[in-house]
């Protein structure tokens, strides 16, 4: 008698809790929000070129094997989150490569793939969740920039390019998208520890750390507590931004 109503109450309580889908979310920065948003009680899907590691008990989670270059991919994968769960609440941008390379010895086909993931990535997924906000009249968007967009450093080139455009994109999805009650907002981060930076060498990383006002390196972590801010009522005024989280390395 007693336990009837509490599973309806526990399901209620399910079908309420929010619903957020991450790119990248296989590994690093995006891991580490789909593990924060888990442990907040989301429901967490994860769009990735590869699987995210076994995350069962951390709570409801959906893998979905995608390309982020693919619109056609995003829309399919933004329509199924939506008739899995009946929602989106948070849409995050985490998917991205990076090639060095001096610009002048760099190859237009390096230049297209950064270009293509972490730029039209960003794009195709904020223009699959954008008719979902707009019949909601509510979401939260996160892109993941990097403060190599705010102050550019040599070898970079196509990276620095396509993270200023995300910054430009997210202004202008704040613009458009905002009258539907969305917020859109990038973070910068400084250096973090991550697979993408494990090959970056020892004298690199430490002098990355030195700049910094903090004197550290970010763990992923870090950063998806940023994420996680913006996703929540507290920034319910705040669209259009680039928040940067890195120890105080351009202060
Ligand atoms: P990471 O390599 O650990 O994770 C990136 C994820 O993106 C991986 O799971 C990868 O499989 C996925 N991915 C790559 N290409 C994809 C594609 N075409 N389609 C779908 N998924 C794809 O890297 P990270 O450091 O966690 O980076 C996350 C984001 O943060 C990136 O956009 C990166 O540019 C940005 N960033 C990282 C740092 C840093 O120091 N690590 C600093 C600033 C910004």
């Amino acid at each position: 008698m007693i336990r009837k109503p509490a599973r309806e109450l526990w399901k209620a309580r399910k079908r309420r809790s929010p619903v957020a889908l991450i790119t990248g979310g296989a590994s690093g920065i995006g891991l580490a929000c789909v593990r924060r948003f888990l442990k907040d009680g989301w429901r967490v899907a994860v769009a990735d070129l590869r699987p995210t590691p076994d995350l069962k008990a951390a709570g409801d989670v959906a893998f979905f094997k995608a390309d982020v270059r693919s619109l056609p991919r995003a829309n399919a994968v933004v329509r199924a989150v939506v008739k899995r769960w009946g929602r989106l609440d948070a849409l995050i941008l985490c998917a991205g490569i990076s090639r060095a390379g001096l610009l002048e010895k760099a190859k237009i086909e390096d230049w297209q793939a950064v270009l293509d993931v972490d730029l039209t990535g960003v794009f195709a997924y904020l223009r699959a969740a954008a008719t979902v906000f707009e019949t909601q009249k509510s979401g939260k968007v996160v892109a993941v920039s990097s403060t190599l967009a705010l102050r550019a450093r040599h070898g970079l080139t196509a990276y620095i390019a396509a993270k200023a455009g995300v910054i430009g994109l997210v202004r202008a999805a704040a613009r458009d998208l905002g009258r539907f009650g969305v917020n859109v907002n990038a973070v910068c981060p400084g250096l973090v520890n991550t697979p993408l930076t494990d090959p970056m060498p020892a004298a690199i990383k430490d002098r990355l750390r030195d700049e910094t006002a903090l004197g550290r390196i970010a763990e992923p972590e870090d950063v998806a507590g940023v994420i996680r801010f913006l996703c929540s009522g507290d920034a319910r005024h705040v669209t259009g931004e680039a928040i940067r989280v890195d120890g105080g390395q351009l202060a």
